[in-house]
């Protein structure tokens, strides 16, 4: 195994926090639609969105195994909403920084967020393209040293609470080659939530619908290169997509978990629902799809944490994990019964939250699309 005893103590740490802080609330925030805005400072003090960033700006400087036990211990929180938020904050709004930040980017955006102090989002779909970022439509224009930025992000993520957006924005012309990534501070003038969006699942997520109407922002918030930014974001969606595949196996391990815990004690026709060998082999199955689920994404890990070129293996991963967690979720919701269709049991909630994760962070579809690419059958 991967894991030394220094992982081992970091995941009495994350489990410690998220069983002890954060499970007990889960029934109270879902309810309430998000949790207390001050657990990202809490989490920042713990270091857990600074874990693999550098210790020049404030991380940890530790491998990606221990992202993978930090994704393995927080889903025990059960709640994905959450999780998903914390995800956003540490591997999906802010790598893109660390890559392409100026010093000075870094001591106004990523230190901050890392320490939990700014929240980030990411604003790259909107209401008329998701999967398709070429088509984008968000423009920035360039006014003396600033840029002028007009229209809308959909789904965003922290998006109602964030104090600041990486943002892929339109600075040339239609298609890859026009697109750009700027920081965006959302005390923009200009700048709107427009609603809150209500979600079947990941309750406890801010996911939000922006509206720009002529913001103006420095042109220095530019991360890299003008018109460079379709190539930055598909390069900053690989560990989001890893951390996507990393929580689809640990969420279905502790549903297959709960499910054989439940058939345990449940009794139908006088004996235990387990005792049934229909649920033994419909359990040997999952435990096995579940193993070969982690093995294919500690594959992916291992090159990731190398630096190695691995989107074909991070695709897999997201592909296989996130579509076996359907088919966990909805076997093990079946060994409950009617109560698995009950809102006070996790398997409930855990159905509708991690459905999300064939869409989000690329669908399944796309994963095929990549996968198919790097065999060479689209150019057939
Ligand atoms: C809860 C939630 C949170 C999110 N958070 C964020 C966030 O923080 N930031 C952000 O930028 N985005 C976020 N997203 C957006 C998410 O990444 C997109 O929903 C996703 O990429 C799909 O885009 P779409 O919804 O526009 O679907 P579309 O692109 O319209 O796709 C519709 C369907 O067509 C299929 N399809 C599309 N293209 C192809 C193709 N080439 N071949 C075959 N099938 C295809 C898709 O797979 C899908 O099944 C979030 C979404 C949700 C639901």
């Amino acid at each position: 195994m991967p894991f030394t005893s220094d992982h081992e103590l970091f995941r009495k740490t994350v489990r410690d926090f998220a069983e002890k802080e954060l499970l007990p609330n889960r029934k109270e925030w879902e309810a309430a639609r998000q949790f207390p805005e001050e657990l990202f400072k809490r989490a920042g003090q713990l270091g857990f969105f600074g874990i693999c960033y550098p210790e020049s700006v404030g991380g940890s400087g530790a491998d990606y195994w221990f992202k993978a036990v930090f994704c393995e211990e927080m889903v025990r929180c059960r709640m994905a909403g959450l999780l998903m938020d914390f995800l956003v904050q540490a591997d999906i709004a802010t790598p893109v920084i660390q890559t392409l930040g100026t010093e000075e980017q870094k001591r106004e955006f990523l230190i901050p967020a890392i320490r939990g102090e700014k929240i980030a989002a990411l604003g790259v779909t909107e209401p008329g393209c998701g999967s398709d970022v070429a088509s984008l439509q968000t423009r920035a224009e360039k006014k003396g040293d600033d840029y002028v930025i007009n229209g809308a992000k959909m789904f965003c993520t922290n998006g109602g609470r964030a104090d600041f957006i990486t943002l892929a924005v339109r600075t040339g012309a239609p298609g890859h080659r026009g697109i750009s990534l700027l920081l965006f501070p959302t005390d923009a003038k200009g700048f709107r939530v427009g609603r809150k969006l209500e979600k079947i699942g990941n309750h406890t997520s801010d996911t939000a619908l922006l509206h720009f109407e002529g913001c103006r922002i420095p042109r220095r918030y530019l991360l890299g290169e003008e018109n460079q930014g379709f190539k930055y974001i598909m390069n900053n969606f690989q560990g989001e997509r890893l951390v996507a595949a990393l929580i689809s196996v640990a969420g279905s391990q502790l549903a297959l978990d709960d499910a054989v815990r439940y058939t345990r004690e449940r009794e139908a026709f006088g004996k235990r629902v387990l005792d049934f060998q229909v649920w033994q082999h419909r359990f040997a199955d999952l435990e096995t799809a579940i193993e070969a689920a982690r093995r294919l994404t500690y594959h992916a890990v291992s090159l990731f944490d190398q630096k190695k070129e691995c989107t074909r293996e991070i695709s897999m991963a997201k592909l296989f994990a996130g579509d076996l967690a359907q088919r966990v979720a909805y076997d093990c919701l079946q060994a409950h019964g009617g109560y698995g269709y009950m809102e006070e049991y996790d398997i409930a909630r855990f159905t509708r939250d991690i459905r999300l994760i064939t869409i989000g962070a690329g669908t399944s579809e796309i994963m095929k699309e990549i996968i198919a690419r790097r065999m060479g059958l689209l150019d057939s």
